[in-house]
């Protein structure tokens, strides 16, 4: 009979599986038995939306017979099972194709990457052994099929008997053991019911443990006859059914939340924050959500789906909702059950549900008052979480025109001057100098690279603490705060800092006006690409910086250039010099004689002030030319 092949990707997967190092093995049957349990779930819902009463609740398990002889384990469950396009679907192609990007095959750690990150599922089962047969009937149908694989050469479906019913029986047939691995252990009962208890006890439905008859009666099961199965008495049932989020908090352990995290959410690592909460009375719920530790790979891209598992009294009826979590916390995962929503309820019906409304808000504020008090009481851990997740705070400040400014503003960090470390802003706030009227910040693509403007200068001076913003959303998100605590958020490259005394001032003023053939001369030699050239107030040993007037800075331009489809913006310029540097002195002198020359120097000075902004040099040619011209000597 021809095999079939698998897709490529999947032939990929499916080597990882066979040839994996992957220490965990024994996860295959928490991905097959939640399998299982989905099949129930998809059969069980829909029958209760058709109003199908067929079917009841306890007519489900899932079953798990060992048999020492054959080498095999089989897992049963009387779900939803699978026609024999699905069977094709379903196991042919893995289910997360789209997002599974290998990387670097070669490396070894790859592979724990790969089993951890995207749920495997049904194939990890090739992890413990060397031939797997799938029997399926789907519900409502007479016939059943059978996928059968050695590995990665192929599958085959071939129709076959399945007389006990709709629903799927998977055998696998375990490899041999070798000397690192003992395989069999798989076989042995008590192995397979503390992983049962392990990773898979909240598990609604019944799961339960066959053993040979014979081998129960005589311990050897060699004689013979075709096998026999019984229960086994003393564990029926394996797992105890209720799930952790119905359990006392003191009744569940750290690790079992872990373990339920990781299966569920198809996470490698331990969640950082485990959050439990319930309520009776206008929403009744019960809630249990977690803050991975690390964002998951594709979370800032347009692909990641924000949701939480929704219940509605202890049935599955929707895997993702979105309306339950706003988009800010779009990083939380977990479960809510809740005894308010109808299980017939629509999914169209479910969007405008005041009950999810009602949900939502409470789970939103309760996520907010947990991560304050992380931040308060863990800053350790909060600043993990905030160099993953961070980035959708700012951008949750910054939607939907500030909505959630307030929700948010006491969960934001930055770098600042002070320690160059994660500040909040309150924290800033509280060493505000006391002459200090505003809130200093200051762009750029990296630390190091602000901390050398010149614009700083001044301001560290006088000893005022710096904001360091180096993401995008940054300066956007501080403008829709618009202040704190009734503190004004300023650029340090606005031209309205206001920082002199009244006498730097008018000492100012009478510079300029001394100096105003000159200036304005400087302002024409570039061509309109500044408003003007003023006398910095702000530089001490930096010759000359640019500052902006108006809404928007230089960072903001670059930022919107960047965006497909915007319309270009260009920031107001200003070339502000140190009127204090020798240069100064040397263009008053040129001015007298050579015009030309300030001309030039002035183009030379304006490069110079946008290179350290982080702008590219228009004609980097005459540029070097320029330097090169002046190296030589006049
Ligand atoms: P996932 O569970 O993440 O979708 P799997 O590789 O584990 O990926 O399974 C692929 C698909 O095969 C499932 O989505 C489901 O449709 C189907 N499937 C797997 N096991 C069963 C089962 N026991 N009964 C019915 N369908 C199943």
């Amino acid at each position: 009979m021809a095999l079939k092949q698998f897709k490529s990707e999947s032939k990929r997967l499916l080597d990882l599986m066979i040839n994996s190092i992957y220490t965990h093995h024994e996860i295959f049957l928490r991905e097959l038995i939640s399998n299982a349990s989905d099949a129930i779930d998809k059969l069980y819902y829909h029958a209760l939306q058709g109003g199908d009463t067929g079917l009841n609740r306890s007519d489900f398990a899932i079953t798990l017979q060992a048999d020492k002889d054959a080498r095999t384990l089989t897992i049963s469950d009387n779900g939803c099972g699978m026609t024999k396009e699905e069977l094709d679907n379903n196991l042919g192609v893995i289910a997360n194709s789209g997002s599974l990007k290998f990387k670097n095959e070669n490396e070894k750690q790859e592979d724990i990457d790969i089993i951890g990150q995207f749920g495997v599922g049904f194939y990890s089962a090739f992890m413990v052994s060397d031939d797997v047969t799938v029997k399926s009937r789907a519900y409502g149908s007479d016939e059943a099929y059978c996928w059968h694989s050695k590995g990665a050469e192929g599958y085959s479906i071939t129709s076959c008997k399945k007389e006990d019913g709709h629903g799927t029986t998977i055998i696998l047939h375990l490899k041999d053991d070798t000397e690192d691995e003992k395989f069999s252990e798989y076989l042995d009962q008590y192995r397979l019911q503390s992983l049962v208890k392990k990773y898979s006890d909240y598990i609604r439905y019944p799961i339960r443990m066959m053993m040979h008859k014979s081998r129960l009666k005589d311990g050897t099961g060699k004689d013979g006859k075709e096998p026999e199965w019984e229960t086994v008495d003393e564990m029926e049932t394996l797992n105890s059914m209720v799930p952790l989020w119905h359990k006392k908090k003191n009744e569940v352990t750290d690790e079992e939340y872990d373990n339920f995290y990781r299966e569920k959410f198809m996470d490698w690592q331990a969640p950082l924050k485990v959050i439990r909460t319930s309520t009776e009375g206008t929403a009744t719920y019960d809630a249990l959500l977690f803050i991975p530790s690390q964002a998951p790979m594709d979370y800032y891209s347009r692909d990641f789906e924000k949701g939480l598992q929704l219940y509605a009294s202890g049935v599955l009826i929707m895997e993702k909702c979105p309306d339950l979590l706003p988009d800010c916390f779009s990083f939380v995962k977990g479960v809510v059950d809740s005894q308010d929503l109808s299980l017939n309820i629509s999914r169209e019906m479910l969007q405008h549900d005041r009950q999810l409304k009602l949900i939502e808000s409470r789970l939103e504020k309760k996520i907010k008052s947990e991560l304050a008090s992380m931040l308060q009481n863990d800053r350790e851990k909060y600043e993990t979480f905030y160099k993953n997740f961070g980035l959708q705070l700012k951008f949750g400040v910054y939607a939907d025109y500030g909505a959630k400014k307030e929700l948010l503003q006491d969960l934001l960090m930055f770098v600042s001057s002070h320690e160059d470390k994660l500040t909040t802003l309150g924290e800033y706030v509280s060493r505000m100098k006391e002459d200090q009227k505003d809130i200093y910040y200051a762009c750029g693509d990296s630390l190091t690279h602000i901390q050398q403007l010149p614009q700083t200068e001044l301001l560290r001076d006088k000893g005022y603490e710096i904001l360091y913003l180096t993401d995008n959303v940054d300066e956007f998100a501080l403008r829709m705060l618009g202040s704190y605590q009734e503190k004004t958020f300023k650029n340090i490259s606005s031209d309205d800092l206001d920082l002199g005394t009244e006498e730097e001032k008018k000492e100012t003023e009478q510079k300029v006006e001394e100096n105003k053939d000159l200036l304005n001369f400087m302002k024409d030699s570039l061509d309109g690409k500044v408003k003007a050239v003023v006398l910095s107030q702000r530089l001490k040993s930096h010759p000359v910086c640019i500052s902006t007037e108006g809404a928007v800075t230089l960072e903001m331009e670059k930022v919107l250039n960047a965006m497909p489809g915007n319309e270009k913006v260009t920031a107001q310029r200003v070339l502000e010099i140190n009127v204090n540097h020798p240069i100064f002195r040397r263009l008053q002198s040129l001015y007298e004689g050579d015009k030309a020359k300030v001309k030039e120097y002035t183009q030379l000075l304006y490069t110079q002030a946008m290179l350290i902004e982080g702008f590219p040099v228009e004609d980097p040619v005459a540029y070097t030319n320029k330097i090169c011209e002046l190296m030589v000597g006049e």
